[in-house]
C-alpha cells in the first residue's frame, strides 16, 4: 500500500496502523477476531468485530477469524456455528475458512519442549494451594517452587508423561521460568499447560494436557502473522508476557494494541451471565430478542447496518466505555426510518363506526409503502363504516384542541391515508368503560384538506372487517437498572415487564408477512416477523424498538 493510499486515522489506532504502513514495519495489515467459543457473541463483540474486520477492509488488508478453543470443558460445536452465522450476518468476510487454535497444538507443545530444552520452562509438581500461597501478593514477592530447579532431562521426560496420560488432573503444571518477584504478577512463573483430561470439540481425546490461553494466543497471532493484534485493556498486563514468550522462541512477534470494552446501560455482558439467563430459562434462549446477543437482536430485528453504525458511532478508545442502551436504539430507528414499509395495526382497539358510510360499501385507499420512497409503491387498505382505532387515540375529556390533536367529543383527526372524520357519539358500557365511537366523515377530504378548517392529528386504524388478528410480543429492556451488574444479585435487576404479549389487528397485508421482514407499524414502533414462532398466515410480530425512547428522564 502506498502512503497515498492510507486511510486518514480517526482513531488512535488507525493512527498506529498509518505510522505502521509509512515507515514500512508492514506492508499489510493483518488483524483477527479470536471468540472463545464458549457463548454466543454479543453486542460487545460486535465492536471488536467491527473494528477488527473493518480495519481490514478499509486497508485493503485480511482479518482472521480464529477459534481461541483452548478450554474443552467450556466449548462446543453449536458456538462455533453460532459465531459464523453472526459475524457473517454482520456483514464480514473471513476468506477460505475459520481458523482454530486447536490447529496448532502440535506445533505450541512443539514450543513447550523448546522452552523447556532453554532452561525456561519446568514442570512443578506443587499442590494447587502451595501455588496459590507461593505466588505471593501485589505488594509481596512470591517464592520459588521446590521443583523450579529440576533438570531439563527431568522436566521433559514429566512433560512427555503430562502428555501421555501418566497422571491425573491438576497433578502437575508445566510452568514458564520468569521471575517469582516480578510486580507483573502475570510474570511470576505462569503456567503454560495444565493436564486436563477432557474430551475437546475438534481434536477428541488426543491430547490430556491443554495449553493456557497466555501460553497460546500470542503465538497463535504470531503463527497467522497478525500485524496488529488488538484487544481489551485487560490484557494490558498480558503483554510483557506474551512478548517474552515470543522473544524466548524467536518468532514473529506481532504489535498487541488494547483498547476500552464496550459497556452498555441496562445490559449484561458476562458470558457467564448470559449463560445462566439461558439455564434458569430467565429468557427464551441465547436468540431471545431481549439478548444483547448478535442472535438475539437479529431476531428482534435489528438490521445489521444499525450494529455497524453503533460501533463505528461510539469509537475505540483507551478510558471506560459506558454507551446508554438508547445510543443502540436510535441507530435501529434511524436505519428502520430509512428501509421499513410503513403499515396500519391497532395494539389497543376500540370499535369505531362512520355512520354516514354505507354499510354494505368497500372502498381502496391507496396508501404509500413509504411516504417519503414513493420509488417503493404503494398498497391497498380496505376502508369501511366499521373500524378500529387505538384506545389511546381518545379522549373523554381531552386538553384543549392547541395541545391535543386526537378525538375527542366533537374534535376532528384525519383517518391516516383516509378521510377526515368528526366524533359525534361515544359509547360507555355499565363500567363506564368507553366500548365505540360513532363519527361522521367528510366525504370531501380524501387526499385533500378541508375548506376553511385545518386539521392537524392523523391517527392509524384498520377496518373491523378485513383486518387480521396477530399476537404481538412487546420487547423492552430485560434489566430495569442502569448498571445491573452492580446490583448485589443481577438477577433482581431483570425487567419483570420486558415481555408482554398481546393480540393486535393488522391490515390484511401483514398477514402474509414472512420471517425477518420489519416493518413499520405506523405511529407506534417497528416491528418484525418472528424468525422461530411464527407460522405461515400467522405471523408473529416482535417489536423491534418503539419510534421514541420513551425511557427518557
Ligand atoms: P471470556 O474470555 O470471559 O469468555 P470474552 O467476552 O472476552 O469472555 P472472547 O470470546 O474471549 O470473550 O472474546 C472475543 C473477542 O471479543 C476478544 O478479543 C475480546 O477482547 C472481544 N470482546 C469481548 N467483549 C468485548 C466488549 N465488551 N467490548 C469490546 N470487545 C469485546
Ligand atoms: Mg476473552
Amino acid at each position: 500500500m502506498s502512503t497515498s493510499e492510507i486511510p486518514v486515522g480517526s482513531n488512535f489506532i488507525r493512527t498506529i496502523i498509518n505510522e505502521d504502513l509509512a515507515n514500512g514495519k508492514h506492508k499489510q495489515v493483518i488483524t483477527r477476531f479470536p471468540p472463545e467459543p464458549n457463548g454466543y457473541l454479543h453486542i460487545g463483540h460486535a465492536k471488536s468485530i467491527c473494528l477488527n474486520f473493518g480495519l481490514a477492509t478499509e486497508y485493503k488488508g485480511r482479518c482472521n477469524l480464529r477459534f481461541d478453543d483452548t478450554n474443552p470443558t467450556k466449548e462446543e460445536d453449536e458456538y462455533v456455528e453460532a459465531i459464523q452465522e453472526d459475524v457473517a450476518w454482520l456483514g464480514f468476510d473471513w476468506g477460505d475458512k475459520a481458523l482454530f487454535a486447536s490447529d496448532y497444538f502440535e506445533q505450541l507443545y512443539q514450543w513447550a519442549i523448546v522452552l523447556i530444552k532453554k532452561g525456561k520452562a519446568y514442570v512443578d509438581s506443587q499442590s494447587a494451594e502451595e501455588m496459590r500461597t507461593n505466588r505471593g501478593t501485589l505488594t509481596q514477592a512470591g517464592t520459588d517452587s521446590s521443583y523450579r530447579d529440576r533438570s531439563v532431562e527431568e522436566n521433559l521426560e514429566l512433560f512427555e508423561k503430562m502428555k501421555n496420560g501418566d497422571f491425573s488432573d491438576g497433578s502437575h503444571i508445566l510452568r514458564a521460568k520468569i521471575d517469582m518477584s516480578s510486580p507483573n504478577m502475570n510474570l511470576r512463573d505462569p503456567a503454560m499447560y495444565r493436564i486436563l483430561h477432557a474430551h475437546h470439540h475438534r481434536t477428541g481425546d488426543h491430547w490430556c494436557i491443554y495449553p493456557m490461553y497466555d501460553f497460546a494466543h500470542g503465538q497463535e497471532d504470531s503463527i497467522e502473522g497478525v500485524t496488529h493484534s488488538i484487544c481489551t485493556l485487560e490484557f494490558e498486563d498480558h503483554r510483557p508476557l506474551y512478548e517474552w514468550f515470543l522473544k524466548e522462541l524467536e518468532i514473529f512477534a506481532p504489535q498487541q494494541i488494547e483498547f476500552a470494552r464496550l459497556n452498555l446501560s441496562y445490559t449484561v455482558m458476562s458470558k457467564r451471565k448470559l449463560l445462566q439467563l439461558v439455564n434458569e430459562k430467565h429468557v427464551s434462549g441465547w436468540d431471545d430478542p431481549r439478548m444483547p446477543t448478535v442472535s438475539g437482536m437479529r431476531r428482534r430485528g435489528y438490521p445489521a447496518a444499525a450494529i455497524r453504525t453503533f460501533c463505528e458511532r461510539i469509537g475505540v478508545g483507551r478510558s471506560a466505555n459506558w454507551i446508554d442502551l438508547s445510543v443502540l436504539e436510535d441507530c435501529v430507528r434511524e436505519q428502520l426510518n430509512e428501509t421499513a414499509f410503513r403499515r396500519q395495526a391497532v395494539l389497543n382497539p376500540l370499535k369505531l363506526t362512520i355512520t354516514n358510510y354505507p354499510e354494505d360499501k368497500v372502498e381502496l385507499l391507496d396508501a404509500a409503502n413509504h411516504p417519503q420512497q414513493p420509488e417503493q409503491g404503494s398498497r391497498q387498505l380496505a376502508f369501511c363504516n366499521e373500524l378500529y382505532i387505538d384506545r389511546d387515540d381518545f379522549m373523554e375529556d381531552p386538553p384543549p384542541p392547541k395541545k391535543y390533536f386526537r378525538l375527542g367529543p366533537d374534535r376532528e383527526v384525519r383517518l391516516r391515508n383516509g378521510y377526515i372524520i368528526k366524533c359525534d357519539e361515544f359509547i360507555k358500557d355499565e363500567n363506564g368503560e368507553v366500548i365505540e365511537l360513532k363519527c361522521s366523515a367528510d366525504l370531501d377530504t380524501l387526499g385533500k384538506n378541508p375548506e376553511g378548517r385545518k386539521v392537524k392529528g392523523i391517527i392509524h386504524w384498520v377496518s373491523a372487517r378485513h383486518a387480521g388478528k396477530v399476537e404481538v410480543r412487546g420487547y423492552d429492556r430485560l434489566f430495569n437498572q442502569e448498571n445491573p451488574d452492580k446490583a448485589e444479585n443481577y438477577l433482581a435487576a431483570l425487567n419483570p415487564e420486558s415481555l408482554q404479549v398481546t393480540e393486535a389487528l393488522a391490515e390484511p397485508s401483514l398477514l402474509e408477512a414472512t420471517a425477518g421482514e420489519t416493518f413499520q407499524f405506523e405511529r407506534v414502533g417497528y416491528f418484525t416477523v418472528d424468525s422461530k414462532d411464527s407460522i405461515d398466515g400467522k405471523p408473529i410480530f416482535n417489536r423491534t424498538v418503539t419510534l421514541r425512547d420513551t425511557w427518557q428522564r
